[in-house]
């Protein structure tokens, strides 16, 4: 009886040992996500060397100031919740932040009124269409689709509290530049030449207006938006702010506590579901990780908890993302096994 009894313990224990010991499958379930520097350093370059001749994809031409940008710039950077950086390629190189500035505008607003109010005022359904159509901003009645595609974004822009578009537009600026933990200007070129092209996003804000879905004048709310989508940042920079939200609102360089840890789901949701546009259910499919893509070329990727992966290269494809920034974050977060969804 005593011996079996032992035996029995024994066997717990043995159970017990290799559960927590480091080859442990259940510690393989739980896929921990490496942040090992020479790993992440090989990782940023091998995708780097990978996809730098790929030329797939043309700079956007519909604001015609992109389409001046050159194509081959390409850069690929890591920042971890713990600050550290890895970097190949021209991650130093401004470009506009574009639709990458969504969800921190969405970020703003929760944290000035509660992710509720983005719910409500907005919307969080993905539209599976372009991120300027029309026809999505029609159809979905009640709602401005989510704040990740042009309407609901023009939408959250005329919620930021403010006495005047002047100082709408600061504030987000500075929000931005909190989460990047630097000082960031707009390129100017970019916003004149936009300015002066879109007549589909005042189409947009018109649209809402009669719906009683714009909180601002809506001409304003356009203008706005505009010059928040011509903010210039480097990859570096934008791997920063992802990196911000990574580390659960607070900006791991500065330290700074940024945005409230308990909003940081809900964006990091609205980029799952949205974040990639009409292409979103994909990029679930493959990468598994909550991302933003700009028709600048950027594209920011977060590892809850862990990192930010940025691409920066100006070609997109039709639906407005990077061609070679989305295979770039792919290759990495595959490495890594990073998928939200595990496997
Ligand atoms: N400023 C651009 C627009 O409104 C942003 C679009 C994008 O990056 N997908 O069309």
């Amino acid at each position: 009886m005593k011996s079996q009894k032992s035996l029995r313990r024994a066997v717990v224990l043995l159970i017990f040992m290799v559960a927590v010991s480091p080859m442990s499958p259940f510690r393989a379930m739980a896929r921990e996500v490496s942040t090992d520097p020479a790993t992440l350093k090989r990782l940023v370059q091998e995708a780097h060397a990978e996809f730098k001749d790929v030329k797939e994809g043309k700079p956007a031409d519909y604001i015609p100031e992109l389409a001046k940008v050159p194509p081959d710039l390409f850069g690929v950077v890591i920042v971890t919740a713990e600050g550290e950086i890895y970097t190949a390629g021209d991650v130093d190189h401004p470009f506009t932040i574009q639709s990458v500035s969504k969800p921190f505008t969405a970020a703003l607003v929760m944290q000035e009124q509660g992710d509720e109010a983005i719910e409500e005022k907005i919307g969080v359904e993905p539209t599976g269409q372009k991120f300027n159509s029309i026809l999505a901003t029609q159809i979905i009645e009640d709602i401005s689709a989510n704040p990740l595609v042009n309407s609901g974004a023009i939408a959250a822009v005329s919620m930021v509290r403010a006495k005047s578009a002047g100082e709408r537009f600061n504030k987000i600026l500075k929000f931005d530049e909190r989460l990047a933990g630097t000082k960031l200007n707009v390129i100017e070129e970019v916003y004149k030449s936009e300015a002066a092209t879109n007549q589909r996003n005042r189409a947009h804000a018109y649209i809402l207006e009669a719906e009683d879905r714009i909180y601002s004048d809506p001409i304003e709310a356009v203008d706005v938006y505009t010059r928040q989508c011509s903010i210039g940042v480097t990859a570096k920079q934008l791997a920063v702010m992802g990196a911000t939200l990574a580390n659960n609102g607070v900006n791991p360089i500065t330290q700074e506590k940024v945005l409230d840890p308990n909003h940081v789901p809900k964006v990091l949701a609205l980029m799952m579901m949205a974040g990639f546009y009409d292409e979103s259910g994909e990029w679930a499919y493959t990468a598994g990780l909550p991302a933003k893509t700009g028709v600048g070329g950027g594209i920011v990727a977060v590892v809850p908890g862990k990192m930010a992966i940025v691409g920066f290269s100006p070609r997109v494809n039709d639906a407005g993302n990077s061609v070679r920034s989305a295979k770039a974050i792919e290759y990495i977060a595959q490495r890594l096994g990073a998928n939200v969804f595990g496997g």
